[in-house]
């Protein structure tokens, strides 16, 4: 039988997402609450071959499409894909997703160049970053390669080393298992909740659930700015070829729409006026993060892209959506529906 949460404890649980309690709309025990989706684990990976990711997972590179990856203007990806690898081009900027991600489980295997060139931070170093450029757990050859612990891998770069140093001889494949919580912040900006992380190097625990200072950086505490919860996940170019396969991530948060940060070109064609009905005219422009606000009716709304041509808002029911006709673009706004 369902019985009504306490107003006060949902609201809570919703505000918070780090707060975790059972939900109290259910009994226990109750035989009406919905059964858990079936999902296929998938394999684990071998290190001649990358094993199959879970049933629902969103598979960001399978060993030959890197469609899903863009440079971090969302154009054409430099990197290389090479016998079933992601391969860092150094030199050519961080490989990043074109869709946008929250809270998520990610699971990422790299493999350091061998032989090793270089030490310290100069050797294999590349990292996988939360929140576009932000948050970097350390990709590094850690393996008889001393350097400062808060820089080696699977250190939250800056901030926590690893609790053990587990990496594997150059060459070797790896694995990393992060939970990701994103940080919140309310509609004025101010931090509500800080990013937390949680990583499995080579399937040894070595960050329990630590909760970020702000954007990772070298020698700054950088504090914390808002931005958007959901954002693509980047891999660092540092100037070596580090080599990637067999990435794919499951988003652990419900959200309406799927996301994506488009190309600058793309976000910049759609900055202009358009009119609306004959009533008055809706004004785009650019704003942080990839998104675009629509101002119409004396009013500012803060627009994500759910595909190439649709956008929403997060806050109120207002979607746009571009078209082409006869090669000059329209906007077709509907609010409340
Ligand atoms: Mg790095």
């Amino acid at each position: 039988m369902k019985t009504p949460a306490a107003p006060a404890l949902a609201i809570l649980l919703a505000a918070s997402p780090l707060l975790s309690a059972p939900d109290p709309s259910w009994l226990d025990h109750d035989r009406d609450r919905p059964q858990p989706a079936v999902v296929d684990p998938g394999t684990f990976s071998s290190q001649e071959q990358p094993g199959r990711p879970p049933s629902d997972a969103t598979v960001l590179f399978n060993g030959s499409d890197i469609s899903q990856w863009a440079s971090m203007d969302g154009s054409p990806t430099k990197w290389v894909v090479k016998d079933g690898v992601f391969q860092c081009v150094p030199g050519s900027g961080y490989a990043r997703t074109l869709e946008s991600f929250g809270d998520c489980q990610l699971h990422v295997e790299w493999a350091s160049p061998t032989p090793p060139h270089g030490n310290s931070q100069g050797r294999g170093n590349s990292g996988v970053f939360f929140g576009f450029d932000r948050y970097e757990c350390q990709v590094l050859d850690s393996f008889e390669n001393r350097t400062y612990a808060d820089g080696s891998a699977a250190a939250i770069y800056g901030q926590y080393p690893p609790l053990v140093n587990v990496t594997r001889p150059p060459g070797q494949w790896q694995t990393y298992d992060i939970l990701w919580t994103a940080p919140r912040f309310d509609a004025n900006g101010k931090l509500v909740s800080k990013a937390r992380e949680t990583v499995f190097h080579n399937g040894v625990l070595v960050q329990n659930n630590v909760e970020l200072t702000g954007p990772t950086s070298w020698l700054e505490r950088a504090p914390y700015k808002a931005h958007p919860e959901r954002l693509p996940i980047a891999l660092q170019d540092h100037g070596n070829p580090v080599r990637f396969r067999n990435i794919w991530v499951r988003e652990l948060a419900t959200y309406r729409h799927k996301e994506f940060m488009l190309p600058d070109s793309v976000l910049d064609g759609y900055v202009g006026d358009y009119p609306r009905g004959g009533r008055d005219v809706i004004h785009v422009a650019r704003a942080a993060d990839g998104l675009l606000t629509f101002n119409f009716g004396g009013a500012d709304f803060v627009m994500h892209a759910e595909s190439p041509t649709r956008f929403y808002a997060l806050t109120t029911d207002v979607q746009g959506e571009f078209t082409d006709k006869d090669g000059k673009k329209e906007l077709r706004v509907t609010v409340g529906d």
